[in-house]
């Protein structure tokens, strides 16, 4: 299921065109069930749905920018291409993150609670470098990168960490299972919308908003949800 907002108001985006996706009967059944933020691992995606997936890597503004984040494993994430949605590999551990550089993938690190101080750094030669709408109450993506937002750089070799916020920040780094950022609040309550009144068909839904966004727009896709196939179709 798919809903797309063609201005969003989320604080920390800024007012860009973004999407989420869910499962058809469960919130999290498009993300990955071995992503460790995810509160119900079980329920998750087993696969990359590969329609879906072509759909996205095509949706990307006339002249405009698009990308997005996964947690399914970096290797089984397509190689960034000029023109298409740059997928950022989300990693749970600076090992990973590494791992994700350097086999061409640009990749983002969830960092635990109370780790603010430790950025940036250098680690087996990949420097991490802190998000700054992270560090910035005012500050939004569509700022981000004076026009080349950092996440939305496929050929980036510097991983961009997100310090770990929300209810379930104090999950994140450890071998608890959960804190998702979209757990709760204004992002969640979108989020289980998505599941009863989002597109059936995302893949054509998602192919139709990007060409109806105006010419140089920004799309942040999946504010929450993956590319994942819901084990149960509708
Ligand atoms: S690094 Fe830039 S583009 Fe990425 S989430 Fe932060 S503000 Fe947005």
């Amino acid at each position: 299921m798919l809903k797309t907002v063609a201005v969003m108001s989320n604080k920390k985006t800024g007012p860009i065109a973004g999407t989420y996706r869910s499962g058809a009967h469960e919130t999290y059944a498009t993300c990955p069930k071995t992503c460790g933020l995810h509160p119900k691992s079980e329920t998750g995606s087993e696969q990359i749905d590969p329609e879906y997936l072509a759909a996205l890597l095509e949706a990307v503004p006339r002249r405009g920018i698009a990308w997005t984040y996964s947690h399914f494993d970096a290797k089984g994430l397509p190689m960034w291409e000029q023109g298409k949605t740059v997928i950022n590999a989300s990693c749970d551990t600076e090992a990973e993150a590494v791992a994700a550089v350097k086999i061409g993938r640009p990749a983002t690190f969830a960092a635990p609670l109370n780790t603010a101080d430790q950025w940036p750094k250098t680690v087996e030669g990949v420097k991490f470098v802190r998000c700054p709408a992270d560090m910035s109450e005012s500050f939004t993506c569509q700022q981000c990168g004076n026009g080349s937002p950092l996440c939305a750089r496929g050929d980036r070799d510097f991983v961009v960490v997100f310090v770990a916020h929300g209810s379930g920040a104090k999950k994140v780094g450890t071998d608890q299972e959960g804190g998702c950022y979209a757990a709760q609040g204004p992002v969640a309550m979108q989020w289980h919308g998505t599941r009863k009144t989002g597109a059936a068909n995302d893949a054509q839904a998602l192919r139709a908003f990007a060409k109806s966004l105006p010419f140089g727009s920004m799309l942040r896709h999946h504010v929450a949800g993956d590319i994942g196939r819901d084990r149960i179709q509708c």
